[in-house]
């Protein structure tokens, strides 16, 4: 997990809800849990947390595209946009 202008960086695995709704979730270290989000945007997002650090600054989600999984459901994600 990195860093970007001093917030942090955290990875979200994109999935389909049963709905058929676009979701990311990441691991927070604050919460050690989980946090979802909806749609499969990366970037700067405020942060679902209740307490910590990430409540003032928000943190980056960021999306392992090296998964080829990744990639096709950020391709139907963004198709259902249009
Ligand atoms: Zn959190």
């Amino acid at each position: 997990m990195g860093r970007k202008k001093g917030i942090a960086v955290l990875l979200a695995e994109p999935y389909k809800a049963r709905n058929g709704t676009f979701h990311m979730k990441a691991w927070c270290p604050n919460c050690v849990r989980y946090h979802d989000h909806g749609g499969m945007d990366q970037g700067h997002v405020v942060a679902h947390c209740l307490e910590g650090a990430y409540k003032a600054t928000g943190y980056y989600l960021k999306i392992d595209m090296d998964k080829p999984e990744n990639v096709e459901l950020l391709k139907q994600y963004k198709a259902s946009k249009n």
